[in-house]
């Protein structure tokens, strides 16, 4: 059991993340990132043991390179031997993929022919399966998928109301995201209030630069806000979430927009960033209110917190009970002004946050951040790539 690690990949298209976990107690002696590749400013950044060491990457700048230097890195630190088998987070699985799986050429062609359901995400991860297979070619490697737990959504949660063709002939349906993250925290969660395996009910709400709300019952995915790609749902960092599909022909007939700015509009310069004309970043917006008193800024977050809440009291309708809420990722573990916003709306679901447990429970602290009768509203902090790491000696069993 010791000593063996997974080597977990997250590769994005000028990016890769990467950690080395140890799955059966989550230790994890090494991590990093490269970042900008294809550019000149290429870097890579390794956390070994805690120290950081940041290197130039040598031209071409690719992923290919940045995987090499991994590889080398992994070969000094004498950790090649220990490295057992490669997790790749995988954002779109379409329909084909419920479950961790493990990647051969009938995987690599069918996450070809998925790449138009996710073509800003999917071309990347196959960049990095592709790379990382050169770079570990005696390794199995598995793929993640963002989409797979949301798998198990009810036709109800997954239509659209659009011509039925479109989604027999095109596939076009909700998937939802962050799906790692959602499964992960309920999993937490349902221990954390003591109940049996698999028999949480939680409404939970991953709220980062991305931000998505999921509906989860008996521990199973029943509806989420994210639909065929991550657009759609609750407002985020730079993205609208949902919007009046009516505004888009607006933009485009009457205001002469093209197709890629209103795309540039909808994803780069909408949600947190469009609406207080300051930053995407919530923290920075948070500052801007307290600080400067800033009345855009505060605009922006209370719709922000209300449409957050308002996704969460539907989801009420997808449940036949609810042992809690549950706040996780950057803004969720770490925002008390946003879960504090947010419960705020929600009083009416018997939710009410004590404020000095609020406060208390940030920075990686997990636990149960309401008053004594309300119903649990929780704090926990994600972990995708623990469980990238565990799925993966668990497809590959490497351990
Ligand atoms: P993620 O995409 O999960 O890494 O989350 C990024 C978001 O978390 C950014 O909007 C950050 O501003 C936000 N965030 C991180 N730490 C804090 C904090 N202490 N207070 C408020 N927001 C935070």
């Amino acid at each position: 059991m010791e000593n063996k690690f997974i080597l977990v990949i997250n590769c994005g298209s000028s990016s890769i993340k990467f950690s080395l976990i140890a799955p059966h107690n989550g230790q994890e002696p090494l991590s990093g990132i490269a970042q900008n590749l294809l550019t000149e400013q290429a870097n890579i950044t390794f956390k070994l043991n805690g120290e950081k060491i940041k290197q130039d990457l040598p031209s071409p700048f690719v992923h290919h390179t940045a995987l090499s230097h991994i590889v080398h890195f992994l070969q000094q630190n004498k950790f090649s031997d220990q490295v057992v088998a490669v997790g790749h987070r995988v954002v779109h699985g379409g329909e084909r993929y419920s479950e961790p799986t493990l990647i051969n050429d009938d995987v690599m062609a069918t996450l070809e022919q998925l790449s138009h359901l996710a073509p800003l995400h999917n071309p990347a991860n196959i960049t990095g399966i592709t790379a990382a297979q050169q770079a570990f070619s005696a390794l199995p490697q598995v793929a993640v998928f963002d989409t797979a737990f949301h798998q198990t959504m009810p036709a109800m949660a997954y239509l659209y109301a659009l011509p039925y063709e479109l989604y027999q002939k095109h596939g076009i349906r909700r998937y939802g995201f962050h799906g790692t993250s959602h499964y992960y925290v309920s999993r937490q969660a349902t221990r954390l209030l003591n109940l049996p395996e698999s028999t949480g009910s939680f409404i939970s709400a991953h709220l980062g630069n991305g931000a998505s709300i999921c509906a989860i019952e008996n521990g199973k995915s029943v509806d989420t806000s994210m639909g065929l790609t991550p657009l759609s749902g609750v407002v985020m960092g730079t993205r609208s979430g949902d919007v009046d599909p009516g505004i888009i022909f607006h933009l485009i007939n009457s205001l002469g927009y093209s197709h890629q700015q209103v795309n540039d509009l909808l994803n780069k310069d909408s949600g947190l960033l469009g609406l207080s004309k300051l930053s995407n970043d919530c923290r920075a917006i948070e500052e801007a209110i307290l600080n400067d008193n800033n009345q855009q800024a505060k605009l922006a977050l209370d719709i922000f917190c209300y449409r957050i809440a308002k996704q969460i009291a539907a989801y009420t309708a997808s449940l036949t009970s609810l042992d809690g809420i549950i706040f996780t990722g950057g803004i969720g573990e770490n925002s008390d002004y946003v879960r504090q916003q947010v419960v705020s709306f929600l009083s009416v679901l018997n939710l009410v946050i004590d404020n000095t447990l609020n406060i208390q429970t940030r920075f990686g602290k997990a636990g149960n951040i309401a008053t004594a009768d309300s119903r649990p509203v929780l704090v926990i902090p994600t972990n995708e790539e623990l469980v990238i790491a565990q799925q993966t000696a668990e497809v590959t069993q490497t351990l």
